[in-house]
C-alpha cells in the first residue's frame, strides 16, 4: 500500500483542484506532471484531476506553471496541522 511518512496515501487530502472557469485548456499542467494525476477532458476542453492520489505530497509544480492561476492546493497551515495530528495519533 502506498504510504507517505507512514500514513496511507489515500488518507492524505493533497492533490490539485482545478477551477474550471479559469482553465483555458493549455495543457501545461498535464505536460509537466509525470505522475498521471491530470488529463485533458475532450468534452470540456479543460484539464481534470483523474488520479488524485498519484500526486506527490507537497508538490505544487503544476499550480506554479498554470498561466490562469486555475490550480490550487490545500492551505499550507491547515495541511501541516492535519499531518501533525495524524502523526501524533499513530
Ligand atoms: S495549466 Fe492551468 S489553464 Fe492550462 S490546462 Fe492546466 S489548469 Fe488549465
Ligand atoms: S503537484 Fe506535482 S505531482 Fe501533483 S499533480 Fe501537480 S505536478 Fe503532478
Amino acid at each position: 500500500m502506498n504510504e507517505w511518512r507512514g500514513i496511507t496515501r489515500e488518507e492524505i487530502p493533497w492533490f490539485p483542484a482545478i477551477e474550471a472557469d479559469k482553465c483555458i485548456g493549455c495543457r501545461e499542467c498535464i505536460s509537466i506532471c509525470k505522475n498521471g494525476v491530470l488529463a485533458f477532458n475532450d468534452e470540456t476542453l479543460k484539464s481534470t484531476v483523474v488520479n488524485p492520489y498519484n500526486c506527490v505530497v507537497e508538490c505544487r509544480t503544476c499550480a506554479k506553471l498554470c498561466p490562469s492561476d486555475a490550480i490550487s492546493f490545500p492551505d499550507e497551515a491547515e495541511f501541516s496541522a492535519f499531518i501533525k495530528a495524524k502523526l501524533s495519533a499513530k
